[in-house]
C-alpha cells in the first residue's frame, strides 16, 4: 500500500485528469515537464532562496507550553501563520510562478473563493512582473472586499464570474474557459491539492517544505524526526498535504484531518466532505465530493471561507478511504472557541481555518508523552470581523 501518487496520477482509486479535450495540451505540457523542472538545480535554488528571503522560512516549530499543560500532552505549532501574506498558500504560488516562467508563460490566471489564493497569486505576479487575472464569483467579490482591494493594489485584474451561484465553482469554470482560449502563453495557478493530475501532486510537493522542516526541527527539540500525531485542517487539503508529506508512508505517525462541520454535519450547512461526500468528479479529478443524488454539487457551508469547499483533493480521499488519516469534523462553535483559547493561552490569534485543527484537543485524548504537531496554517487578522461578531468583542 502506498499513500502517495502512482505513475498514472492516482492516489489509490482517486485522482486522474478528467478534462475536456480542449484542455488536454495545457495539462499534458505541465504533466510532462513538472518533475523535470522541479529537479533542476537552478529551480531548487531559486525556490529555496525565495522561501527564505521573501516568505521568511523556515517557519518556526513552536512548543506551546501553556496549551500543552492544559491538555497534558506535548503540543508543537508549525507557524505557517508567520509567512509573508499570512498563510501557507504562498509556498505553492511561489513554486508555480517559477514553474510558469520555466515553461515560458507570460500570463497568470487563477480562481479564488474567499480571496486568499487570489492574494497569494497576485503577490507572486507582482514579485515577478507577470500579468495576473483572478476570476472570482460576483457574490464573493461583494463578501470579500478587503481581499479584492489587496489584489487590485498588487496590480491584478479581478474579473467577476456572473453565472450560476456566482461563487467559487463558477469562478473556476471561467478560469478554465480562459485557459482553453489562451493555451500557449498562460499558466493556471490552482490553489490547493485539487484539479487534474499533475496539480494535486505538484502542489503537495511545493507544500512539502512544511514537513521537511518539521523533521529537522523536531530532531533539534525532541531528538527524533517523527511526531506521534500531525493535525491539520482540510479545505482542499494543501496545508495538510504539506504537513503530512514526509510522513505519509510512516504509519507510526498518526495523521488527523480536520474538516469543517459548519452548523453540524447533518444540518445541511456543512463542509464535512469525508462524511457527506460520495465519489465523483470535481475540477478534473476523481475524488470525494458533496453532491445531490443526481450528481449536482451541493453548496458547502463553513464559518471559515477557506474550508468552505465541496470536495477534498484526491490524496485526502485516499487517506480517508484507506483509514491512513483519521477524519474529525469540527463545528463553527467548536472552532471559534478553540481560536479564542489559543489566543488567550499562547498570544496567537489563528485563522478560523486553523482554529478547526485546535478544536481537536477537546475531542481526542492524547497521552502525556505524545508529541502532537498542529499545523497553524494561517493568522487570524483576516478573520477579525468574524471573531468580533461571534464573541461580541
Ligand atoms: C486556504 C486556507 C486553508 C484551506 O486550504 P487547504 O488547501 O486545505 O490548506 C486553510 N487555512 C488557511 C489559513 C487558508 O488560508
Amino acid at each position: 500500500m502506498t499513500y502517495n501518487i502512482n505513475n498514472k496520477g492516482y492516489y489509490g482509486e482517486f485522482g486522474g485528469a478528467y478534462i475536456p479535450e480542449m484542455l488536454y495540451p495545457n495539462v499534458e505540457e505541465l504533466r510532462q515537464n513538472y518533475l523535470k523542472i522541479m529537479a533542476e538545480p537552478s529551480f531548487k535554488e531559486e525556490f529555496d532562496q525565495l522561501l527564505k528571503d521573501y516568505v521568511g522560512r523556515p517557519s518556526p516549530l513552536y512548543f506551546a507550553k501553556r496549551l500543552s499543560e492544559k491538555y497534558n500532552t506535548k503540543i508543537y505549532l508549525k507557524r505557517e501563520d508567520l509567512n509573508h501574506t499570512g498563510a501557507h498558500k504562498i509556498n505553492n504560488t511561489i513554486g508555480q510562478i517559477l514553474m510558469a516562467q520555466r515553461l515560458g508563460k507570460k500570463r497568470i490566471i487563477a480562481e479564488t473563493g474567499a480571496g486568499q489564493h487570489g492574494v497569494a497569486t497576485a503577490t507572486v505576479c507582482a514579485l515577478m512582473g507577470m500579468e495576473c487575472i483572478v476570476y472570482m464569483g460576483e457574490i464573493d467579490i461583494a463578501r470579500q472586499a478587503p481581499n479584492v482591494a489587496r489584489m487590485k493594489m498588487l496590480g491584478a485584474t479581478v474579473i467577476p464570474a456572473l453565472s450560476g451561484s456566482r461563487t467559487l465553482k463558477d469562478a473556476t469554470n471561467e478560469a478554465i474557459r480562459d485557459w482553453i482560449n489562451n493555451p500557449v502563453d498562460t499558466h493556471y495557478i490552482i490553489g490547493s491539492v485539487v484539479g487534474p493530475h499533475p496539480y494535486p501532486d505538484m502542489v503537495a510537493r511545493f507544500q512539502a517544505v512544511v514537513s521537511e522542516e518539521i523533521q529537522w526541527q523536531l530532531q533539534e527539540k525532541e531528538g527524533k524526526t517523527t511526531p506521534d500525531y500531525v493535525v491539520a485542517c482540510v479545505g482542499g487539503g494543501s496545508n495538510a498535504a504539506g504537513a503530512y508529506y514526509h510522513y505519509l508512508e510512516n504509519t507510526d505517525v498518526k495523521l488527523i484531518a480536520v474538516e469543517a462541520a459548519g452548523k453540524g454535519v447533518h444540518t445541511g450547512e456543512s463542509a464535512a466532505t469525508s462524511v457527506l461526500g460520495k465519489e465523483g468528479i470535481i475540477h478534473g479529478s476523481k475524488t470525494l465530493l458533496m453532491q445531490t443524488d443526481d450528481g449536482q454539487i451541493t453548496e458547502p457551508y463553513s464559518i471559515s471561507a477557506g474550508l468552505d469547499y465541496p470536495g477534498v483533493g484526491p490524496m485526502h480521499a485516499h487517506l480517508y478511504k484507506t483509514g491512513r488519516a483519521e477524519f474529525i469534523a469540527i463545528t463553527d462553535d467548536q472552532a471559534m472557541n478553540a481560536g479564542l483559547e489559543l489566543s488567550q493561552l499562547e498570544g496567537i490569534i489563528p485563522a478560523i481555518e486553523s482554529s478547526h485543527a485546535f478544536a481537536v484537543l477537546k475531542e481526542k485524548k492524547f497521552k502525556k508523552d505524545d508529541v502532537v504537531v498542529i499545523n497553524l496554517s494561517g493568522r487570524g487578522d483576516k478573520d477579525l470581523q468574524n471573531y468580533i461578531d461571534y464573541f461580541k468583542l
